[in-house]
């Protein structure tokens, strides 16, 4: 299959690439990786009159220390975050998730940007960026917003992002802010776009205080599971106490069952993937609890 006709650019600075994105008329849209935009072009799935290459664009490319927080940028590969020894140490749940993103040749092209602009329901990394609580930076005609992944996921394949703007940058985290986080996801052969996933990230030193959990799925987008939160929230549980985890645990399972089956589910959920995200839901809290334990 060939792509329909567009016009192509490639510029080499953001300011470039944002008026280029203004100016042209029709359907601009900007290209990263092109794992996600090439396949909708030749498939005619998509119809851009314009397309903006991101790929000579300096300075979208990093991951760097920020303290409490890590600054990746949105044109750094997939595969390169996936080895980065930065984020090894202080985001292992990232490396964790991007590890199951396709399989490696895409991660070779495909962006972080990319991956979060696209927006798939059942992408690794909405679902990470979600429980990670991070924010992703838009740079637009209007300047640069800040946008927390909660807010960003609006519908599939749809996000917060205006026209013309382009996701410069991700934040995350940094260990110590996340002591201990977990991701699980369940697809029919390694690589496939899963069917479900869940991801679960505690807070609390030696006690849990808190904690953020999300699964994806049955859902139109990443859901953070807020009672399941609150359950784990008011349980007190002590990073050394296994017994009381062990009742956490259980509690959490069918409060994960009832919460998910009260998402807004897409038309294509079945009961199964509903099960099935409730099920990695217990099973991404039973392995970040563990994994505390062990810190
Ligand atoms: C066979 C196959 C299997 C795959 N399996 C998985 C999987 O299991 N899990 C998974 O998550 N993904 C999977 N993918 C998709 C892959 O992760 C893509 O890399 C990702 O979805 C898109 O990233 P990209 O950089 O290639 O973006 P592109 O394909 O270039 O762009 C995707 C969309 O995002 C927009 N966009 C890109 N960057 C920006 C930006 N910085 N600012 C604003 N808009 C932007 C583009 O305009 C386009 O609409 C798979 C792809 C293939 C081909």
């Amino acid at each position: 299959m060939k792509p329909p006709p567009f016009r192509y650019h490639t510029p080499r600075f953001l300011p470039e690439a944002l008026d280029l994105l203004r100016e042209s008329p029709g359907d601009a849209r900007v290209l990263a990786g092109g794992q996600s935009l090439v396949p909708l072009l030749n498939l005619r799935l998509a119809y851009p009159d314009v397309l903006v290459d991101l790929n000579q664009v300096e300075g979208l490319s990093y991951i760097r220390d920020d303290g409490d927080r890590l600054r990746i940028g949105a044109m750094t590969r997939q595969r390169e975050a996936e080895f980065s020894e930065l984020l090894g140490e202080r985001c292992p749940l990232l490396i964790e998730a991007l590890a199951q993103v396709g399989h490696p040749a895409i991660r070779n092209r495909g962006t972080i940007g990319g991956s979060l602009a696209h927006a798939d329901p059942v992408a690794e990394l909405p679902c990470v960026m979600t429980a990670l609580d991070a924010e992703l930076v838009a740079t637009g005609p209007d300047g640069e917003r800040v946008i927390a992944a909660g807010e960003f996921f609006l519908a599939p394949y749809e996000t917060a992002l205006s026209p013309g703007e382009i996701l410069v940058e991700v934040r995350v985290p940094s260990t110590p802010a996340v002591p201990a986080a977990s991701f699980v996801e369940f697809s029919r052969r390694h690589g496939d776009f899963a069917l479900a996933e869940a991801a679960a990230v505690l807070e609390g030193d030696g006690t849990l205080t808190g904690a953020r959990v999300v699964a994806a799925g049955p859902a139109w987008t990443p859901s953070r599971l807020e009672p399941v939160e609150r359950l784990m929230a008011a349980s007190g549980v002590g990073r050394t106490d296994s017994a009381a985890q062990r009742d956490l645990v259980e509690e959490t399972g069918r409060a994960a069952e009832a919460a998910v089956a009260g998402l807004a589910v897409h038309a294509d959920a079945t009961a199964y993937q509903q099960r099935l995200a409730a099920v990695l839901v217990k099973r991404a809290v039973l392995q970040a609890l563990e994994r505390w334990s062990r810190n």
